[in-house]
């Protein structure tokens, strides 16, 4: 009998909902981030929000709670949506968000995630923009403006025009990482214009 070509890897069953994708993160083991991980960290916020706010990984803080973005970096976070009008905790359109990582697993001593991982965790973070269908994303850094875009150009490049994102073309803005401000926070000012930004296009009509 000949041979056949090795398959591709099979492709994995992405529930189409969210109680069925929220169960199906919770127990993933498609890539070697689920030796290392307390618990997933799935995402946190309205479910129908017009803005979508994706950053990196979880750290150790995130990888703890369960939730995104709740360590230093994570209150600088806060603090930039609240300047925008918006939070997690709400759910009316004009104040919501939905904030979700590119891997849902923390990667050991906060390292990048690894280009297997991020592929390994793809469509998750793709069904979750497919469910919440946001009228804006908003990428936090590198790792997560490169996913989104498919590139490997740098921060400095990406940050600044409109992108778009997938088949559905969703409109994408990519700005610096609030841990990155932490580190850097002369860099503040041009964040602050990019939120700016962020909320205008979020007031005009779809
Ligand atoms: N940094 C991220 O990119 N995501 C988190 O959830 C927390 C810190
Ligand atoms: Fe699964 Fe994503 Fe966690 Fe990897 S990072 S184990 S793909 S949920």
């Amino acid at each position: 009998m000949i041979a056949a070509a090795p398959a591709a890897a099979a492709p994995r069953e992405v529930p189409a909902d969210w109680s069925g994708l929220r169960a199906t993160v919770k127990d993933c083991q498609a890539c070697k981030l689920c030796a290392t991980r307390t618990q997933t960290v799935f995402g946190v916020g309205s479910e129908t929000s017009p803005l979508m706010v994706v950053g990196e990984g979880p750290g150790a803080d995130e990888d703890a709670q369960g939730e995104p973005f709740v360590g230093r970096a994570g209150k600088l976070l806060d603090e930039m949506l609240k300047a925008i009008g918006r939070s997690r905790k709400q759910a009316a359109p004009e104040q919501a968000v939905f904030i979700a990582n590119v891997v849902k697993c923390r990667p050991p001593g906060n390292r990048d995630p690894e280009a297997d991982e991020v592929e390994a965790c793809r469509p998750y973070l793709d069904r979750q923009i497919e469910l919440v269908k946001p009228k804006l994303i908003v990428a936090l850094g590198r790792v997560a403006a490169q996913r989104l875009l498919a590139t490997d150009a740098p921060l400095s490049r990406l940050r600044g025009p409109l992108h778009r994102y997938g088949p559905t073309q969703t409109p994408v803005f990519v700005t610096y990482h609030p841990a990155y401000l932490l580190r850097s926070p002369r860099e503040k000012a041009k964040s602050w214009e990019d939120l700016k930004r962020i909320h205008r296009h979020l007031a005009e009509p779809a």
